[in-house]
């Protein structure tokens, strides 16, 4: 089974030590699924201080991270055929799941990671994509990669036990994912819905379907845009178009139609 090649420049490499204590990445990393590779960028720094940052052109608070040595970590860096930079800025596009799913098809991310004010305006040559991790700002990159590399680990086969966990999962299909209920049946007099534990494989299927909807509208109704249509039977007459199915069709934020079943 091919490697995933994950190359980060970072002035922390310290913080990447909890990616070995989060369950199915550290169980990747241990079978050899993902390479990671910490580029500490210290070592790329100048003169004897190392100096990796300065005080920014014109003024201003904070310190700027040079482009020099991200340049040279970069350069340092084995490319492999499919490979892509990803530069880590509260600026980027804001990170989604389906980027997961589209970067799980190359072999290698090459993250690099700011700190302090930022980086020097000239680093962003450097990347092919900008990404930021949600619309706040962080004291540093490094949260924002071990993100990425978790939710892209997790997409690679042989990584998670059950693959059929990622079928119905929240933002793959747009629609958030149904409720989950374990052991115990009453927990502190809240009962697991009957449909649960009736059986009915075709019935649980429609329950869960038809709960996932309803999650996305009441709490995420921006995934789903606003052309809901309904098309009722024409006997029920609330709708001109003469389409005979009954059905409802749904538009969904990206792009998708899914035409519910129930
Ligand atoms: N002054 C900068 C923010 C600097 S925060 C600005 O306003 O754009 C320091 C570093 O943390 C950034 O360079 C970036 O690498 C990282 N960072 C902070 N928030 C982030 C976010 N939401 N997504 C991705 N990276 C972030």
């Amino acid at each position: 089974m091919s490697q995933f090649n994950f190359d980060v420049i970072t002035l922390f490499p310290k913080a990447f030590e909890l990616i070995n204590n989060l369950g199915v990445i550290t169980r990747a990393l241990e079978k050899n699924r993902i390479n990671l590779r910490l580029h500490d960028l210290r070592e790329y720094g100048e003169g004897s201080y190392r100096q990796v940052d300065d005080k920014p052109y014109g003024g201003g608070s904070g310190m700027v991270l040079k482009p020099e040595p991200i340049y040279k970590a970069h350069e340092s860096i084995k490319k492999f055929p499919k490979s892509k930079t990803l530069l880590m800025t509260p600026q980027g596009k804001v990170l989604k799941q389906k980027d997961f799913l589209r970067w799980s098809a190359l072999d290698q991310l090459i993250i690099i990671c700011g700190q302090y004010e930022g980086f020097d305006e000239r680093v962003r040559y450097l990347a092919d994509e900008e990404v930021s991790l949600g619309d706040y700002v962080l004291s540093g990159g490094e949260i924002p990669a071990i993100s990425i590399i978790n939710g892209l680990t997790r997409l690679l086969p042989g990584t998670l036990g059950d693959p059929r966990s990622l079928i119905d999962e929240s933002h793959n299909s747009s629609l958030l994912e149904y409720p989950h209920y374990t052991r115990p049946m009453i927990f502190q007099e809240m009962k697991v819905p009957d449909i649960l534990v009736s059986g009915n494989h075709e019935e649980i299927r429609l329950w869960r379907k038809k709960k996932m909807l309803e999650r996305t509208i009441d709490r995420r109704n921006d995934l789903i845009s606003n052309e809901v249509y309904k098309k009722l039977s024409k006997n029920k007459n609330l709708h001109e178009d003469d389409d005979e199915d009954e059905m409802l069709r749904i538009r969904l934020g990206n792009e998708c139609e899914i035409y519910p079943d129930w």
